[in-house]
């Protein structure tokens, strides 16, 4: 469970950074860069989660996003599953409107100039006034409140514009075929059907039927290897190459 401990730790780090890194991650901040003829901060970290996902997938969702820890901290709050299923593509829906603007405002903006990763921070911070605090809370609002409300990572499953950019990076490391991380069932005879890997998972796959199928292929599994380090026989691991592919 250590790797575990580690990871809430650095989830928690990257909560107590937010209100520098907010921008960063910003999905209005890339429109304004457009507009402005500027490749900002949040275009430079949304191409490094699409091309860091090739190799890595969706492992900045289990170790590193501060939206990814302020949602666990609820877990003792409200530690129901939301429902899944057509609510998840709500976010696919949300990122086809969103990227297509940023498209449309590049081409229709200025041209392309300056490349400014501060865009829009003060001294590279992004929390540094009073119209920015409300941003910010308003920001932890939108992810807090449901979770509390509906369920482990609802902000995650439903709504999140990062996410796509993960799974994209994902889907192209498949359909090249191309060694990446990911979880590995290395030997589902051993599996006893406890269940407890279903109730470790911060993300609600359905990681013991997962296990019978001989893979774990869920678009919502973020590599955090709590079904890992929770199963009791060993039966899950992190893996690189191997099993990815089988049938
Ligand atoms: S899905 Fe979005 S909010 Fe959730 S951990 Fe990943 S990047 Fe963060
Ligand atoms: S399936 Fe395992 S690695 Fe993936 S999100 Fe669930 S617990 Fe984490
Ligand atoms: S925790 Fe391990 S043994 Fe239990 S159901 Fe999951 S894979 Fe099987």
């Amino acid at each position: 469970m250590k790797r575990q401990k580690l990871r809430k730790l650095l989830l928690i780090i990257s909560l107590l950074l937010f209100p520098v890194t907010l921008y960063y991650f910003s999905p209005a901040l890339i429109i304004n860069g457009a507009l402005n003829g500027i490749i900002n901060g949040s275009f430079i970290v949304f191409m490094l989660m699409f091309l860091m996902a090739i190799p890595f997938g969706r492992v900045f969702c289990g170790y590193l996003c501060p939206a990814g820890g302020l949602q666990e901290c609820t877990f003792a709050v409200n530690d129901k599953y939301p429902k899944q299923g057509w609510k998840n593509r709500i976010k696919y829906v949300v990122w086809i409107v969103w990227i297509a603007a940023v498209i449309a405002c590049y081409i229709l903006g200025a041209n392309i100039t300056a490349v400014d990763f501060f865009f829009e921070t003060t001294g590279g911070i992004s929390v540094a006034n009073v119209q920015s605090y409300i941003i910010y809370y308003g920001i932890i609002l939108l992810i807090f409140v449901p979770a509390v409300l509906f369920g482990k990572r609802v902000f995650c499953h439903y709504f999140c514009w990062m996410a796509p950019f993960m799974v994209l990076g994902t889907k192209l490391r498949r359909v090249l075929r191309l060694p990446g991380l990911h979880i590995k069932v290395k030997d589902k005879s051993a599996c006893i059907a406890c269940g407890k890997c279903d109730r470790e998972c911060p993300m609600g796959v359905k990681v013991t039927e997962a296990v019978a199928q001989g893979q774990i292929r869920s678009m919502e599994c973020i590599q955090c290897g709590a079904c890992v380090d929770g199963c009791p026989r060993k039966v899950l691991a992190y893996g690189w190459r191997d099993g990815m592919y089988e049938k």
